[in-house]
């Protein structure tokens, strides 16, 4: 494995030169950061959920016809997934108020948005990833409006799907963020969904008593990180044991 090429390596996962041209290898680590980086910690197990509940997502999402890069899960911490030029944008869509959203404009968190909310941020360590607005995208190039517009739509399907996927076990999605790629073939640009789905990049409240099962347990050092995510993917019934999440391939 370390003997493959490196092509990037990022906060939570590193993504390896693939078997063909036009394929990348996405390593799924137990690193958790969160604000910009500022806090760090290693959560034994992390990786394995991640990369079996965003495989999951990422596969009915392609079965309802998404177009996203992943391929199929390769073993316990890898996915074989297609190469595509990363659109330097967080797109972040929201159902409820929870996080940035609520400290800006003052909304309790908690409370339902009167619908859901798409919002942009323009990816960049340096600045923090500042929210940004289609003006400023478009302006500078960072994507083509009818990039933005399918980036938009595309973005809502996937809302409408997985709030859908998320209740009918017993879930609440909050808010999540996506990221978007150019998927080049021949003379044609597609824009397909890429990085992952997974607890680390959405909010998910247990219906029954809002408790939280996404990375705002790290962010809040409430504990049990890696119970919650083993809980989000035994109610998606990735896992018949949760357990087993930690030792098969
Ligand atoms: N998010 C993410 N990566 C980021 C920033 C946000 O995955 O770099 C996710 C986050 O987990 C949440 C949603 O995007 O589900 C909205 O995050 P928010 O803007 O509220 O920022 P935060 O509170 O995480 O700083």
């Amino acid at each position: 494995m370390s003997r493959r090429k490196k092509i990037y390596e990022g906060k939570a996962k590193i993504l390896y030169e693939g078997p063909e041209p036009g394929t990348l290898i996405q390593y799924f680590k137990d690193d958790a950061t969160a604000f910009n980086a500022q806090k760090h910690a290693i959560i034994e197990g992390k990786g394995v959920l991640n990369n079996r509940i965003s495989e999951f997502i990422m596969t009915q999402l392609n079965a309802i016809g998404v177009p996203t890069h992943f391929i199929r899960r390769l073993n316990m911490r890898e996915q074989l997934i297609r190469e595509v030029e990363i659109i330097p944008l967080e797109v972040v869509v929201r159902n409820v108020a929870a996080g940035s959203i609520s400290k800006r404009l003052g909304i309790p968190e908690g409370e339902i948005l009167p619908r859901s909310i798409v919002e942009f941020y323009y990816k960049n360590d340096a600045l923090g990833d500042p929210i940004v607005a289609e003006e400023h995208i478009t302006a500078f190039n960072w994507a083509a409006t009818q990039e933005l517009d399918d980036i938009m739509a595309l973005a809502l399907r996937i809302n409408d799907y997985l709030t859908g996927m998320f209740a009918a076990v017993g879930i609440r999605l909050i808010d999540f963020k996506l990221e978007f790629g150019r998927l080049f073939e021949g003379e044609l640009v597609r824009t397909v969904l890429a990085d992952e789905i997974s607890p680390d990049s959405c909010r998910l409240w247990d219906a029954r008593d809002n408790n939280k099962l996404d990375k705002d347990r790290f962010r809040q050092d409430l504990g049990g990180l890696s119970e919650a995510y083993a809980e989000v993917a035994k109610r998606l019934g990735i896992f018949k044991d949760p357990n087993i999440a930690l030792v098969e391939s």
